[in-house]
């Protein structure tokens, strides 16, 4: 057994330990099964201790000028970006995602931190003219503590670029690290030790039933951003109500539709199919547009693109630059993928390609399998409903408008949505009728800085990603001065 880093500490109140009972779990590369590294396995107690220093230090924090504190938090974009080929390495190893387009979440991860920084001064109050005689203001303050617990897609990017906002507010935060892509946050706080005044920055690894709970149901902790599951989203908010009454922001799943038009160019829409879905993370991406819905005049056209394009997807090690799909994240995620594809057996839905592990070198140890087009997929299908987060696209076809409204919007989610029409009037009025938080015309998958991001219905609750995000760290404290 090899592993890839040393680092195997947790960051709590400024100090790098191991927890408090010395146990370990060890991380698993999904390409090959090996052993790669460990992370702490946190107790209950070793939650509270980074609670409570979180507690003690954001106080100082929120007194800082917006000035100085969006100095510290650039500096520490500098120093992520100083061991960024070796988070690079490490997160590669521990997701399974492809190392090309991974480059891009150290860079999301510090622009963030520096769009953040330049943001603090927008944390302005009003004054409102409630009384002639008087003055009423608001003002804005942090919660305090925030609680950041984040899925195994990109862990890095999520731990960085998802409490900047909080940071920038003023408050301190503590971070829960997915439990099967947890490698790259020992790096993460090395960093942050030294970047950072102690105890504003706090990471806890371990399980979600214990360190995310914990963290969930603390008295300390009033404001909890969660990205994951829908399952695990709903779980947090019942701890949360069981014992208080706390702001919980959820970033949840998506089955997301990409509906095209019939004026849209074949060639473009079939590029739009595979971009959206994100193979080059195996389709584990909350936003992928997994349900392609082809009007039916195109739908014989687009289709045999699609799977031409999917067919020649290159299926291989992560590591290297030329592959276009590694392995799932893990176990799970791989029992979960094969359960689709007996369900879409079970469904009827059409096999185009893919739709089974790949077979021989170097695929006989890890979770792969094959990048999957299933068509004549229809609404009463477990693949319409539910989100798979893998490499299987499911297409589908429309015929008039509102037949394409309905379909678009038949399912639990609304995260994400993509039109590709040449008639920007068509485009609209579709996209305003699409239940989706995040929409986009004639693209597909990009997030944009400064853009908020975040579901309708099941998909979530709060935006992300804007100055939104960055207010909803903060609580509204009303004054009003009754003048003698
Ligand atoms: P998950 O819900 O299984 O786990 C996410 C995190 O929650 C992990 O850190 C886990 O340890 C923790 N957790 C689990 N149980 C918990 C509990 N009871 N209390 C507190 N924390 C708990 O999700 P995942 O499998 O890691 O990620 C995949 C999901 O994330 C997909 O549904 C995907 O769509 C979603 N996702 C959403 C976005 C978005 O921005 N909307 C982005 C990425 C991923």
């Amino acid at each position: 057994m090899t592993y890839i880093t040393r680092a195997d500490r947790m960051l709590v109140g400024g100090k790098l330990v191991h927890a408090s009972n010395g146990e370990f779990d060890e991380s698993i590369n999904p390409a090959t099964e090996e052993v790669i590294g460990r992370t702490p396995r946190a107790t209950a107690d070793d939650v509270d201790v980074a609670v409570k220093s979180a507690d003690t230090a954001w106080p100082a924090w929120a007194e800082l000028t917006p000035t100085a504190r969006g100095r510290i938090m650039r500096d520490f974009g500098q120093a992520l970006r100083a061991r960024a080929d070796e988070i690079l390495r490490i997160e590669v190893a521990d997701t399974g995602n492809t190392i090309t387009p991974m480059r891009g979440d150290v860079g999301v991860a510090i622009d963030s931190l520096d769009y953040y920084a330049g943001l603090i001064h927008e944390l302005k109050g009003q004054t409102i003219p409630a009384t002639h005689q008087n003055l009423h203001l608001t003002v804005r303050e942090p919660y305090g503590v925030v609680v950041r617990i984040a899925p195994f897609n990109h862990p890095l990017m999520f731990a960085v670029a998802r409490t900047a906002a909080a940071l920038a507010a003023g408050n301190a935060v503590v971070v829960k690290p997915p439990e099967t892509s947890p490698l790259s946050a020992m790096i993460l706080a090395e960093v942050a030790r030294d970047a950072l005044p102690a105890g504003v920055f706090n990471i806890v690894t371990g399980d979600g039933r214990t360190v995310g709970d914990t963290l969930v149901r603390h008295p300390l902790v009033k404001r909890i951003a969660f990205i994951g599951s829908p399952v695990t989203g709903r779980a947090i908010q019942r701890s949360a109500a069981e014992v208080a009454v706390k702001h919980v922001t959820l970033e949840l799943g998506g089955k997301n539709p990409l509906v095209a038009f019939p004026d849209a160019d074949p060639e473009a829409i079939a590029d739009a199919a595979i971009r959206g879905m994100n193979f080059s993370w195996q389709g584990q991406s909350c936003g992928s547009t997994s349900r392609l819905l082809l009007h039916e005049d195109i739908y014989d056209r687009v289709l045999p693109l699609v799977v031409e394009k999917v067919k020649a997807i290159k299926l291989g090690d992560p590591q290297d630059p030329a592959s276009g799909m590694g392995p799932v994240n893990c176990r799970t995620q791989y029992d979960k993928v094969l359960a689709f594809f007996e369900a879409a057996k079970t469904d009827g839905a059409r096999l185009m390609t893919g739709g089974k592990p790949p077979a021989g070198k170097p695929f006989e140890r890890g979770f792969w399998v094959e990048p999957t087009v299933y068509a004549g997929v229809e609404p009463g299908m477990r693949l319409w409903q539910e989100e798979v987060f893998g490499p299987i696209l499911s297409v589908g076809r429309w015929t008039t408008f509102e037949d394409a409204v309905e379909k678009a919007n038949g399912t639990e989610y609304g995260l994400t949505a993509a039109v590709w029409s040449k008639d920007i009037n068509n485009a609209l009025r579709m996209v305003r009728r699409i239940r989706s938080g995040h929409t986009w015309v004639n693209g597909c998958s990009a997030h944009y800085l400064g853009v908020p991001f975040g579901g309708m219905k099941n998909s979530g609750v709060g935006r992300e990603e804007g100055i939104e995000e960055m207010l909803s760290y903060t609580e509204l404290k009303t004054i009003n001065i009754v003048l003698q």
